[in-house]
Protein backbone atom coordinates (compact mmCIF):
# COMPACT_ATOMS: atom_id res chain seq x y z
CA UNK A 1 0.00 0.00 0.00
CA UNK A 2 1.13 3.48 -0.46
CA UNK A 3 0.12 6.78 0.55
CA UNK A 4 0.21 10.00 -0.59
CA UNK A 5 -0.26 13.35 0.76
CA UNK A 6 -0.35 15.82 -1.65
CA UNK A 7 -1.61 16.16 -4.96
CA UNK A 8 1.37 15.48 -7.04
CA UNK A 9 2.58 12.46 -5.19
CA UNK A 10 -1.26 11.33 -6.02
CA UNK A 11 -0.60 12.14 -9.53
CA UNK A 12 2.41 10.63 -9.72
CA UNK A 13 1.77 7.14 -8.07
CA UNK A 14 -1.48 7.14 -9.92
CA UNK A 15 0.05 7.81 -13.39
CA UNK A 16 1.61 4.32 -14.09
CA UNK A 17 -1.84 3.00 -13.44
CA UNK A 18 -3.71 4.64 -15.93
CA UNK A 19 -5.82 2.48 -18.08
CA UNK A 20 -6.50 -0.04 -15.35
CA UNK A 21 -10.25 -0.22 -13.32
CA UNK A 22 -9.32 2.20 -10.31
CA UNK A 23 -12.57 1.80 -8.03
CA UNK A 24 -12.36 5.09 -4.94
CA UNK A 25 -13.50 4.95 -1.61
CA UNK A 26 -13.91 8.70 -0.32
CA UNK A 27 -13.40 9.03 3.58
CA UNK A 28 -13.29 11.08 5.97
CA UNK A 29 -11.59 8.92 8.79
CA UNK A 30 -11.83 7.16 12.01
CA UNK A 31 -12.80 4.51 10.10
CA UNK A 32 -14.50 1.44 11.29
CA UNK A 33 -16.64 -1.91 9.93
CA UNK A 34 -19.23 0.29 7.41
CA UNK A 35 -15.63 1.85 5.84
CA UNK A 36 -13.99 -1.50 5.64
CA UNK A 37 -17.18 -2.90 4.07
CA UNK A 38 -17.00 -0.49 1.31
CA UNK A 39 -13.44 -1.11 0.68
CA UNK A 40 -13.99 -4.99 0.80
CA UNK A 41 -16.49 -4.44 -1.81
CA UNK A 42 -14.01 -1.58 -3.91
CA UNK A 43 -11.52 -4.65 -3.97
CA UNK A 44 -13.97 -7.05 -5.37
CA UNK A 45 -15.18 -5.17 -7.65
CA UNK A 46 -11.80 -4.56 -8.77
CA UNK A 47 -10.60 -7.19 -9.03
CA UNK A 48 -6.32 -8.33 -9.46
CA UNK A 49 -5.97 -6.22 -12.34
CA UNK A 50 -7.40 -2.99 -11.10
CA UNK A 51 -6.43 -0.76 -8.41
CA UNK A 52 -8.58 0.55 -5.26
CA UNK A 53 -8.18 4.17 -3.77
CA UNK A 54 -9.21 5.33 -0.41
CA UNK A 55 -9.40 9.05 0.84
CA UNK A 56 -8.61 9.95 4.29
CA UNK A 57 -9.94 13.76 4.63
CA UNK A 58 -11.59 15.13 7.43
CA UNK A 59 -12.99 18.37 4.98
CA UNK A 60 -13.76 21.55 6.78
CA UNK A 61 -15.90 22.59 3.99
CA UNK A 62 -18.76 20.13 4.69
CA UNK A 63 -19.02 21.22 8.36
CA UNK A 64 -21.81 23.62 9.14
CA UNK A 65 -20.83 23.09 13.02
CA UNK A 66 -17.88 23.84 14.11
CA UNK A 67 -18.16 22.05 17.23
CA UNK A 68 -18.79 18.64 15.25
CA UNK A 69 -15.73 19.46 13.21
CA UNK A 70 -13.40 20.00 16.31
CA UNK A 71 -14.69 16.92 18.03
CA UNK A 72 -14.65 14.42 15.48
CA UNK A 73 -12.60 11.71 15.74
CA UNK A 74 -9.19 11.13 13.98
CA UNK A 75 -7.41 7.97 13.96
CA UNK A 76 -5.14 8.07 10.85
CA UNK A 77 -2.77 4.92 12.47
CA UNK A 78 -5.35 3.14 12.85
CA UNK A 79 -6.68 3.97 9.72
CA UNK A 80 -4.25 3.31 7.38
CA UNK A 81 -3.99 -0.56 9.48
CA UNK A 82 -7.71 -0.77 8.46
CA UNK A 83 -6.62 0.30 4.97
CA UNK A 84 -4.18 -2.35 4.46
CA UNK A 85 -6.08 -5.01 5.72
CA UNK A 86 -8.55 -4.63 3.46
CA UNK A 87 -6.16 -4.59 0.46
CA UNK A 88 -6.27 -0.62 -0.90
CA UNK A 89 -3.49 0.37 -3.05
CA UNK A 90 -3.37 3.96 -2.61
CA UNK A 91 -4.13 6.29 0.26
CA UNK A 92 -4.48 9.78 -0.30
CA UNK A 93 -4.08 11.99 2.65
CA UNK A 94 -4.44 15.49 2.34
CA UNK A 95 -4.31 18.19 4.70
CA UNK A 96 -7.01 21.24 4.11
CA UNK A 97 -4.07 23.34 3.04
CA UNK A 98 -3.33 21.32 0.06
CA UNK A 99 -6.92 20.31 -0.90
CA UNK A 100 -7.93 24.10 -1.38
CA UNK A 101 -6.53 27.54 -2.36
CA UNK A 102 -6.67 30.43 0.26
CA UNK A 103 -8.87 32.24 -1.92
CA UNK A 104 -10.80 29.29 -3.48
CA UNK A 105 -14.18 30.83 -4.90
CA UNK A 106 -16.09 28.22 -6.57
CA UNK A 107 -18.91 26.68 -5.17
CA UNK A 108 -20.96 23.61 -6.28
CA UNK A 109 -24.68 24.22 -5.49
CA UNK A 110 -27.14 21.32 -6.36
CA UNK A 111 -30.44 22.85 -5.67
CA UNK A 112 -33.26 20.28 -5.68
CA UNK A 113 -32.36 17.09 -3.64
CA UNK A 114 -30.28 19.20 -1.75
CA UNK A 115 -33.09 21.18 0.19
CA UNK A 116 -34.99 18.42 2.19
CA UNK A 117 -33.72 16.28 5.07
CA UNK A 118 -29.93 17.02 5.93
CA UNK A 119 -30.04 20.01 3.47
CA UNK A 120 -32.85 21.79 5.41
CA UNK A 121 -31.09 21.17 8.77
CA UNK A 122 -27.36 21.69 7.34
CA UNK A 123 -26.72 24.46 5.23
CA UNK A 124 -24.16 24.34 3.24
CA UNK A 125 -23.29 20.70 4.08
CA UNK A 126 -23.96 19.16 0.17
CA UNK A 127 -22.57 21.72 -1.20
CA UNK A 128 -18.98 21.22 0.45
CA UNK A 129 -19.86 17.21 -0.33
CA UNK A 130 -19.87 18.41 -3.82
CA UNK A 131 -16.80 20.40 -4.14
CA UNK A 132 -14.83 17.81 -1.88
CA UNK A 133 -15.93 14.54 -3.85
CA UNK A 134 -15.54 16.22 -7.44
CA UNK A 135 -12.21 17.82 -6.54
CA UNK A 136 -11.64 14.26 -5.58
CA UNK A 137 -12.83 12.36 -8.33
CA UNK A 138 -11.00 15.20 -10.49
CA UNK A 139 -7.44 13.85 -8.56
CA UNK A 140 -8.26 9.99 -8.56
CA UNK A 141 -10.37 9.80 -11.88
CA UNK A 142 -11.68 6.42 -10.73
CA UNK A 143 -13.55 4.51 -13.26
CA UNK A 144 -15.86 3.56 -10.37
CA UNK A 145 -16.40 5.35 -6.82
CA UNK A 146 -18.51 3.41 -3.80
CA UNK A 147 -20.51 5.16 -0.80
CA UNK A 148 -22.46 3.68 1.72
CA UNK A 149 -26.38 3.82 1.76
CA UNK A 150 -25.98 5.55 5.53
CA UNK A 151 -25.40 8.63 3.62
CA UNK A 152 -28.29 7.76 1.31
CA UNK A 153 -29.39 11.61 0.21
CA UNK A 154 -24.92 12.52 0.00
CA UNK A 155 -25.48 9.42 -2.38
CA UNK A 156 -27.88 10.42 -4.06
CA UNK A 157 -27.36 14.15 -4.18
CA UNK A 158 -23.76 12.53 -6.13
CA UNK A 159 -26.00 10.61 -8.79
CA UNK A 160 -27.32 13.57 -9.65
CA UNK A 161 -24.15 15.80 -10.10
CA UNK A 162 -22.54 13.00 -11.82
CA UNK A 163 -25.07 13.03 -14.33
CA UNK A 164 -25.64 16.62 -14.66
CA UNK A 165 -22.01 17.67 -14.70
CA UNK A 166 -21.33 14.13 -17.43
CA UNK A 167 -18.30 13.19 -14.84
CA UNK A 168 -17.35 9.65 -16.38
CA UNK A 169 -17.33 7.29 -13.18
CA UNK A 170 -19.63 4.66 -12.00
CA UNK A 171 -21.36 5.01 -8.24
CA UNK A 172 -22.38 1.97 -6.24
CA UNK A 173 -24.39 1.98 -3.48
CA UNK A 174 -23.25 0.09 -0.32
CA UNK A 175 -25.55 -1.24 2.16
CA UNK A 176 -25.78 0.11 5.74
CA UNK A 177 -23.38 -1.39 8.25
CA UNK A 178 -25.24 -1.82 11.75
CA UNK A 179 -23.86 -3.05 15.14
CA UNK A 180 -25.66 -5.77 16.62
CA UNK A 181 -28.26 -4.47 18.30
CA UNK A 182 -28.98 -2.43 15.40
CA UNK A 183 -27.01 0.70 15.72
CA UNK A 184 -25.73 2.00 12.63
CA UNK A 185 -21.89 2.39 12.58
CA UNK A 186 -20.96 6.14 12.57
CA UNK A 187 -17.66 7.87 13.69
CA UNK A 188 -19.92 9.98 15.84
CA UNK A 189 -20.90 6.53 17.93
CA UNK A 190 -18.00 7.15 20.04
CA UNK A 191 -19.24 10.33 21.21
CA UNK A 192 -22.69 9.03 22.43
CA UNK A 193 -23.05 9.06 26.52
CA UNK A 194 -23.49 5.75 27.92
CA UNK A 195 -27.60 6.62 28.46
CA UNK A 196 -28.18 7.87 24.29
CA UNK A 197 -25.55 4.87 23.29
CA UNK A 198 -27.82 2.31 25.32
CA UNK A 199 -31.33 4.04 23.62
CA UNK A 200 -29.64 4.58 19.78
CA UNK A 201 -30.81 1.01 19.20
CA UNK A 202 -34.25 2.18 18.94
CA UNK A 203 -33.91 4.20 15.61
CA UNK A 204 -33.76 1.32 13.62
CA UNK A 205 -36.41 -0.84 15.80
CA UNK A 206 -38.77 2.39 15.11
CA UNK A 207 -37.76 1.78 11.17
CA UNK A 208 -38.16 -1.62 11.08
CA UNK A 209 -42.12 -1.45 12.62
CA UNK A 210 -42.53 1.40 10.09
CA UNK A 211 -41.53 -0.78 7.19
CA UNK A 212 -43.15 -3.77 8.47
CA UNK A 213 -46.45 -1.45 8.94
CA UNK A 214 -45.67 0.21 5.76
CA UNK A 215 -45.34 -2.83 3.77
CA UNK A 216 -49.09 -4.04 5.10
CA UNK A 217 -50.30 -1.06 3.74
CA UNK A 218 -49.84 1.94 6.63
CA UNK A 219 -50.36 4.94 5.43
CA UNK A 220 -47.32 7.41 5.10
CA UNK A 221 -48.17 9.18 7.64
CA UNK A 222 -48.96 6.64 10.06
CA UNK A 223 -45.79 5.34 9.67
CA UNK A 224 -43.53 8.74 10.02
CA UNK A 225 -45.97 9.22 12.86
CA UNK A 226 -45.30 5.69 14.80
CA UNK A 227 -41.27 6.59 14.37
CA UNK A 228 -41.66 10.19 15.79
CA UNK A 229 -43.91 8.47 18.41
CA UNK A 230 -41.29 5.80 19.65
CA UNK A 231 -37.97 8.69 19.36
CA UNK A 232 -39.87 11.40 21.38
CA UNK A 233 -40.50 9.10 24.14
CA UNK A 234 -36.60 8.63 24.60
CA UNK A 235 -35.16 10.99 27.35
CA UNK A 236 -32.39 13.30 25.86
CA UNK A 237 -33.50 12.85 22.15
CA UNK A 238 -34.62 15.48 19.93
CA UNK A 239 -35.82 14.91 16.56
CA UNK A 240 -34.63 16.95 13.74
CA UNK A 241 -36.80 15.12 10.82
CA UNK A 242 -38.23 11.81 10.39
CA UNK A 243 -39.70 11.74 6.74
CA UNK A 244 -40.89 9.52 4.47
CA UNK A 245 -40.22 10.18 0.94
CA UNK A 246 -39.43 8.81 -2.75
CA UNK A 247 -36.34 7.33 -2.51
CA UNK A 248 -35.51 8.92 -6.01
CA UNK A 249 -36.47 12.16 -5.78
CA UNK A 250 -36.43 12.89 -1.86
CA UNK A 251 -39.42 14.38 -1.74
CA UNK A 252 -42.49 13.63 -0.27
CA UNK A 253 -45.67 12.25 -1.80
CA UNK A 254 -43.88 8.33 -2.03
CA UNK A 255 -45.91 6.45 -4.93
CA UNK A 256 -46.63 3.14 -3.79
CA UNK A 257 -45.43 1.74 -6.93
CA UNK A 258 -41.74 3.20 -6.73
CA UNK A 259 -39.23 2.45 -3.84
CA UNK A 260 -39.90 4.86 -0.66
CA UNK A 261 -37.87 6.18 1.59
CA UNK A 262 -37.81 6.72 5.71
CA UNK A 263 -35.16 8.70 6.69
CA UNK A 264 -34.23 9.93 10.18
CA UNK A 265 -32.04 12.37 11.49
CA UNK A 266 -32.27 12.86 15.86
CA UNK A 267 -29.58 14.25 18.60
CA UNK A 268 -29.01 12.10 20.84
CA UNK A 269 -27.35 14.64 23.60
CA UNK A 270 -25.32 16.57 20.80
CA UNK A 271 -24.64 13.73 18.56
CA UNK A 272 -26.91 13.73 15.75
CA UNK A 273 -27.41 10.67 14.41
CA UNK A 274 -29.00 9.38 10.67
CA UNK A 275 -30.70 6.34 9.58
CA UNK A 276 -32.82 5.15 6.95
CA UNK A 277 -34.61 2.47 5.58
CA UNK A 278 -35.92 1.91 1.94
CA UNK A 279 -39.66 0.87 2.25
CA UNK A 280 -41.97 -1.15 -0.56
CA UNK A 281 -45.47 -1.64 -0.60
CA UNK A 282 -45.71 -5.82 0.06
P1 LIG B 1 -17.56 9.22 6.16
O1 LIG B 1 -16.19 8.87 6.62
O2 LIG B 1 -18.55 9.36 7.25
O3 LIG B 1 -17.59 10.37 5.18
O4 LIG B 1 -18.06 7.97 5.33
C1 LIG B 1 -17.34 7.50 4.22
C2 LIG B 1 -18.22 6.55 3.46
O5 LIG B 1 -18.56 5.45 4.31
C3 LIG B 1 -19.55 7.17 3.01
O6 LIG B 1 -19.86 6.72 1.71
C4 LIG B 1 -20.52 6.65 4.03
O7 LIG B 1 -21.85 6.57 3.56
C5 LIG B 1 -19.96 5.27 4.30
N1 LIG B 1 -20.42 4.75 5.59
C6 LIG B 1 -20.30 5.35 6.81
N2 LIG B 1 -20.90 4.59 7.76
C7 LIG B 1 -21.41 3.50 7.12
C8 LIG B 1 -22.15 2.36 7.55
N3 LIG B 1 -22.50 2.18 8.82
N4 LIG B 1 -22.50 1.44 6.62
C9 LIG B 1 -22.17 1.61 5.31
N5 LIG B 1 -21.47 2.67 4.84
C10 LIG B 1 -21.10 3.61 5.74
Amino acid sequence: MQTAHTKEELRGLLASMRGRRIVFVPTMGALHAGHASLLHQARALAGEQGIVVSSIFLNPVQFDNAGDLSTYPQTPDADLTLCKECGVDVVFMPTPDVMYCADRSMVMEENHLSTVLCGASRPGHFAGVCLVVCKLFNLVQPTDAIFGKKDYQQLAILRRMVRDLDIPVVLHGAEIVREEDGLALSSRNVRLLPQHRAAAPQIYGALRTAARDYAAGASAEEVRASVIDTLSAIDGVRIDYAELVDAETLHAPACDHRMALLAVAAWFGDVRLIDNIELVRA
